[in-house]
């Protein structure tokens, strides 16, 4: 099976890279879309056997039945969610990551790796502000980026208050304070660690204040908090909370500050909306997920702890064939996040951001903030549409006047069956309504116009 000729491995070679450099160049990518059970049964069918069909078969299966059935994310009228529209560069790298079997949670097996991905976190930390000795890991996405930053705050936190002799109630910090418009993510990270989230309220712009969190926090007691989550750009409407304010208030009660900018976090790179983010620099931890907003393939979170040592004495694995890893003094990412076996996964971001130069970075994320600026005064433009909330970010949530949830869903369900393009409805306080997500450069102003015009 390892066998592969050299004249086999040449012409499958040559075949996967003439497909992924073809998929590559097309522009722009068909939308393509989902087929049911029944239907890949019918085109694709058995494709497991005993004897094996063959690579250039199985290659041909792939591209005629399997790709075709999975919706682009780059392509520029895919707006839902978030899309994902990695550089050309990133991508083309990721061939070589796959090529190159390297392990990446340790220096010992994958210095080389390690030292890149590294640089590429730096690059963020130094967005961010944060100290010279911050560090983490790419980790596959931001649902597991909060739930690695979250386990060490509260081994942090369990650990001072056995430090200070507090026993009993309170003496084990279990709470979590973050606002409903936070990400699923953090309510599902406190089921994973039985503990509780407490919900707090927001002001009048959707976002999280230092005043209504002390509030929070001295209703519940401070000492049974380990952690505050702020989020810099919520995933529906694009909103920045008041990090400053609520950085102020961790500071107070000794608590720590978690900033989850998924999606948002990118913004940092843009100097029209930097200023949103002001007190970020206070964060304990923080998280980005190159795979939404700075054009990396799946999967990719940048996980960043302003004190590494702290998330290091809270997940480095313990175990007799591990020790030779962990009695080192070296930089093992493994040790930064849940999980163990790691995919150099930071390597086709780094890459790119290496290609390209960080000054292509603003750009691009600029320009999709250009674009978004466009979308909500094109959508304010017109008699029968209207914006929910104006964007911070590149997110813009919008209301078609006189239509049901059915009507939403019908018109969603037209685009895609057209292959035109990819807008799900959305909703807010019981209300359905649409959004667009722009992280892709290529999602230009001509594409928002043929959209909106599908709702006259
Ligand atoms: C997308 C998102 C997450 C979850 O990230 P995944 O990479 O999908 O796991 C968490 N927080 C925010 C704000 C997000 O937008």
């Amino acid at each position: 099976m390892h066998g592969y000729s050299d004249q086999q491995l040449e012409t499958l070679g040559d075949a996967i890279l003439a497909y992924s450099a073809d998929r590559l160049k097309l522009d722009p990518v068909p939308l393509d879309g989902p087929r049911t059970l029944a239907e890949l049964d019918v085109s694709a069918g058995r494709t497991i056997t005993p004897q094996g069909i063959g690579g250039l078969a199985a290659l041909k299966l792939f591209e005629e039945d399997l790709a075709p059935a999975c919706i682009s994310t780059d392509h520029p009228r895919y707006l839902s969610f978030i899309p994902c529209a990695p550089t050309e560069a990133a991508a083309m790298f990721d061939l070589v990551v796959g090529a190159s079997s390297i392990y990446g949670g340790s220096w010992l097996e994958g210095a080389g790796a390690v030292y890149a991905e590294n640089q590429a976190l730096r690059w963020i930390a130094d967005l961010v502000g944060m100290p010279p000795e911050a560090g983490g890991v790419f980790v596959p996405g931001g649902t597991i980026g909060n739930l690695s930053a979250l386990v060490a705050a509260r081994h942090t936190a369990r650990m001072n208050a056995a430090h200070e002799g507090r026993q009993g109630p309170g003496g084990r910090p279990w709470r979590v304070a973050a606002t409903h418009g936070a990400h699923s993510s953090i309510q599902s990270a406190c089921d994973v660690m039985d503990a509780e989230m407490v919900g707090v309220e927001v002001d009048e712009q959707g976002r999280l204040t230092g005043e209504r969190l002390r509030e929070a926090i001295l209703a519940h007691g401070p000492e049974t908090f380990f952690a505050v989550v702020a989020t810099s750009g919520t995933t529906n409407f694009g909103i920045v909370d008041d990090l400053a304010s609520v950085s102020q208030v961790c500071r107070e009660f000794g608590i720590w500050f978690h900033v989850d900018g998924a999606y948002g976090g990118a913004g940092l790179a843009a100097p029209s909306v930097r200023h949103l983010y002001d007190g970020i620099e206070h964060a304990d931890s923080f998280i980005v997920d190159p795979h939404k907003w700075l054009f990396a393939p799946f999967d990719c979170c940048a996980l960043l702890y302003r004190e590494p040592a702290l998330a290091r004495a809270a997940h480095t694995q313990h175990a007799s064939y591990l020790d030779v890893l962990t009695a080192a003094p070296d930089w093992n990412p493994t040790d930064y996040s849940v999980g163990l076996t790691r995919r150099a996964r930071g390597l086709p971001f780094w890459f790119s951001l290496a290609t390209h130069g960080t000054d292509a970075y603003t750009e691009a994320v600029e320009r999709t903030l250009e674009v978004t600026r466009f979308a909500a005064a094109e959508i304010a433009r017109r008699d029968h549409l209207e914006v929910v909330r104006e964007p911070d970010l590149s997110v813009v949530v919008f209301r078609r006047l006189g239509w049901s949830a059915a009507d939403y869903q019908a018109w969603s369900d037209r685009l895609l069956a057209e292959e035109f393009a990819f807008v799900v409805p959305t909703s807010h306080e019981g209300e359905t309504l649409t959004r667009f997500a722009i992280v892709n450069p290529r999602t230009s102003e001509d594409d928002i116009v043929a959209i909106l015009d599908t709702m006259a």
